[in-house]
């Protein structure tokens, strides 16, 4: 249950906007608000994830502070939205994870590479491990191929089905049906709305990002984010499609489709978490929140050390570092999946479930207007 502390002031800031009106347009947060009277709980946590903090609305709300209204709209609703994600986490026991976030995810990717090392050490040997390896088969003389392969899927679908849970439990609390899921025009528009990053470009000059002034700056480097992730994604399963239907093994020549793909995912991905971190770094701290900060700083690290990693493998796979820079890799990778429904990654799972709601709602008024018109 999110803090009564965060719904009262989240209720609050809404119940003032409801009466104002004044930022209708600016994203899909108002809107929806404006289909509502009052706001349960269910309703302001459907709020607070529909909203994706670009703050245009706390720089021009009359009744912010100094007023004495105080009405920080992207604050409260992001102080509520890191309540969630504790709140959904499957396994509940795990949802402390998001208390100390930056330690713990730390912690888990550091005992990853720890035990990467010592188990390749006590398989295969110091003269296997720093020794370099070339050609077709090279990372599996240093990592089998069972054993680089079998835990990586075992954490995927370990990290999907979590966040799938958080999904079920979220979508259940804020809309109740699962049935209602069954709607293809509104998980269409959701995913529009989502892949073309649609709520960013504001009113086509971006957010106000990281300060007062309207930026496309937040979106460039978040498509950079997320095109590249979807890139890096590919390129694994283009590889194993490669090992296992053509039965050629890694690593595969510098003009190949996996690694054209995970080169530039990679690229995009490493300029695009540095962007967003010094961003972050210049933002201003009022219409922010410190957990969502912390959480978002943390996730854009290891999303970097990820992209990085596997960029320097790549340079350096023919060289006595391939192990060791295949161990710390493989390692990071594992902590990345482990911690992932632990981390700001839920934001991607919530967010969408409130779009793919707030579609629902919108055809759901343009039916009732056809109905009474
Ligand atoms: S944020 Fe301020 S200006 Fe905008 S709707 Fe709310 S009260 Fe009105
Ligand atoms: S911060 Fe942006 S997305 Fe959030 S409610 Fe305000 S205008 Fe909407």
């Amino acid at each position: 249950m999110p803090s009564s502390e965060h719904l009262k002031e989240a209720d609050r800031v809404m119940t003032i906007c409801n009466a104002c009106r004044y930022c209708a347009g600016f994203c899909a947060v108002f809107p929806a608000m404006e289909r509502r009277r009052t706001f349960d709980t269910k309703d302001l946590v459907y709020l607070s994830n529909l909203c994706f903090e670009c703050r245009a609305c706390f720089y021009a709300c009359q009744y912010a502070p100094p007023h004495e209204f105080a009405v920080n709209v992207p604050s409260a609703l992001s102080r509520l939205r890191a309540d969630t994600y504790a709140d959904y986490a499957w396994p509940r026991i795990l949802s402390g994870m998001y208390k100390n976030n930056a330690f713990l995810v730390g912690l888990v990717t550091t005992v990853c590479i720890v035990a990467a090392f010592v188990l390749t050490l006590v398989f295969q040997g110091s003269t296997t491990l720093f020794s370099a390896h070339q050609g077709a088969g090279a990372f599996y003389a240093v990592v089998p191929y069972g054993a680089m392969v079998f835990p990586a899927m075992v954490m995927f679908f370990y990290a999907i089905f979590a966040l799938l849970a958080g999904f079920v439990s979220f979508w259940r609390r804020t809309r109740g049906s699962l049935s209602d899921l069954v709607n293809l025009p509104a998980f269409a528009r959701a995913m529009k709305d989502a892949f073309g990053l649609q709520y960013m470009k504001g009113g086509g000059d971006g957010c106000n990002y990281p300060d007062e002034k309207f930026s496309k700056s937040r979106m460039w480097h978040h498509h950079l984010v997320f095109y590249g992730f979807l890139l890096d994604f590919g390129a694994t399963t283009t590889a194993a499609f490669y090992h296992h239907f053509m039965h050629w093994d890694a690593p595969y020549p510098y003009l190949s489709v996996p690694v054209v793909l995970g080169t530039v995912g990679g690229v995009m991905m490493c300029i695009g978490t540095v962007g967003l971190l010094y961003l972050k770094s210049k933002s201003d701290l009022e219409p922010s929140e410190e957990k969502m900060l912390s959480l978002d700083r943390t996730f854009l690290v290891m999303l970097f050390l990820t992209s990085f990693t596997g960029l320097l493998l790549l340079a350096l796979r023919e060289t006595a570092f391939m192990g060791t820079l295949l161990v710390i890799h493989l390692g990071v990778v594992a902590g990345l999946f482990l911690t992932l429904p632990y981390s700001k990654f839920a934001h991607a799972v919530y967010r969408y479930g409130a779009l793919i709601q707030n579609a629902i709602e919108i055809r759901e008024e343009e039916q009732s207007r056809v109905v009474l018109g």
